[in-house]
């Protein structure tokens, strides 16, 4: 809904109308707003507006006047209101009209929302012969739109403070087996095993799960709760507490890093005996790699030997998607073209987490699954 709404702003901003295609739209969507002359002069914007001026004839005004803003309910511009962009009189926004295009998308967003509680309410009244012929075409639909998501969000900033998906200590585990790519669960599993988890494994994990919004005092604690089982409290704090916080930007250089994406792991050291970090797409060899996925994460066999073979085949990125897809319920022919249909793959593991968790909370809201 979001990129939908952005995608009609940026439509607006680059059409020749000025602020007309926003007002447009608004009149499409039965929403009208008084305007303000420069001078104080007040009027509904049905009577000054072109767009609506096509629909009937109106007197020329006696003179030319010029279009000082438009009188909007503050709760239908609350994106300038909290960016103080906007003047407000007397409980009303006074818009700019180069403004209104933010109005416009308010309206939209809410007229989505409410288009699709109603086709959430028709899906469920749907009888079996339209659930057969519909049912397939949603189903494209919502894995586009997954797809849509892992591609958009593979350019965004992970670092701390722009996390999107929210992670506690307390939900870690049940996210990681949900949510989790096989990268960061593998790592998770092995941390919750050996309590701990060598240089290379700790720094791609824990990048990870800041840019998941662990704090680093959650940080601290979470790996400080495992590591104590085999090294000393004291030891602990000397050696590994200092390397969190730098990674937070409160030690040396106080750069705040963000996690790494596929490729900087997939191109990035193999691990080897005792390691764990690395993409299993692309460091585990097939056998490995296939009873994992059928032992550990109970995947069909045929998927699971179709995933192998497009990781052996060095396409690591879309055999993760081939996983995420598979875990989802997404069809085995989606799996096997995704690449093709839908034109993404994995980007970055956060945002495989953003797309499972969104996914899955639009299946079951406010939950996450469980096994
Ligand atoms: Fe992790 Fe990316 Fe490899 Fe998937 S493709 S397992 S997200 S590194």
């Amino acid at each position: 809904m979001d990129a939908e709404a952005r995608l009609l702003a940026l439509r607006l901003r680059l059409a020749a109308t000025g602020h007309e295609g926003a007002v447009a739209v608004l009149a499409r969507l039965g929403v009208r707003y008084a305007v303000e002359y420069e001078g104080g002069e007040e009027e509904s914007s049905e009577d000054e507006d072109p767009f609506f001026t096509g629909f009937r004839a109106v007197k020329p005004p006696a003179r030319p006047r010029r279009l000082a803003h438009y009188c909007v309910p503050f709760e239908c511009a609350t994106w300038l209101v909290t960016r103080r962009r906007v003047e407000m009189r007397r409980g009303m926004c006074m818009v700019p009209p180069r403004d209104m295009v933010h109005v416009a998308t308010h309206h939209f967003k809410a007229v989505l929302l409410r288009q699709m509680a109603v086709l959430r309410h028709a899906l469920v009244t749907m009888s079996d012969d339209e659930n057969e012929r519909l049912g397939p075409i949603l189903a494209r639909i919502v894995a586009f739109w997954q797809h849509e998501t892992m591609r958009q969000g593979a350019g965004s900033d992970y670092s701390s403070s722009r996390a999107r998906t929210r992670i506690t200590l307390k939900d870690i585990d049940a996210m990681a087996r949900q949510h989790f790519p096989l990268c960061m669960s593998h790592l998770h599993r092995k941390l919750r095993e050996n309590h701990h988890l060598k240089y290379d494994g700790r720094v791609q994990y824990r990048m990870f799960l800041k840019g998941l919004g662990l704090t680093v005092q959650e940080s601290i604690l979470f790996f400080r709760s495992e590591f104590v089982k085999v090294i000393p409290p004291a030891k602990f704090d000397k050696e590994y507490t200092y390397h969190i916080r730098h990674s937070y930007g409160l030690e040396g250089a106080r750069k705040d890093y963000s996690p790494f994406d596929c490729g900087q792991i997939v191109h990035g050291s193999a691990p080897r005996h005792g390691q764990y970090h690395g993409c299993p797409f692309k460091h585990w060899d097939s056998t490995t790699l296939r009873s994992e996925l059928v032992g550990c994460w109970g995947l069909d066999a045929c998927v699971a030997t179709e995933i192998a073979s497009q990781a052996a085949g060095g396409r690591p990125q879309s055999a993760c998607q081939g996983f995420f897809n598979a875990r989802h319920g997404i069809s085995y022919d989606l799996v096997a073209g995704s690449s093709s249909v839908c034109g993404a793959i994995v980007q970055h593991p956060n945002v495989y987490v953003e797309a499972s968790y969104s996914m899955t909370s639009r299946l079951q809201p406010g939950q996450v699954a469980q096994e």
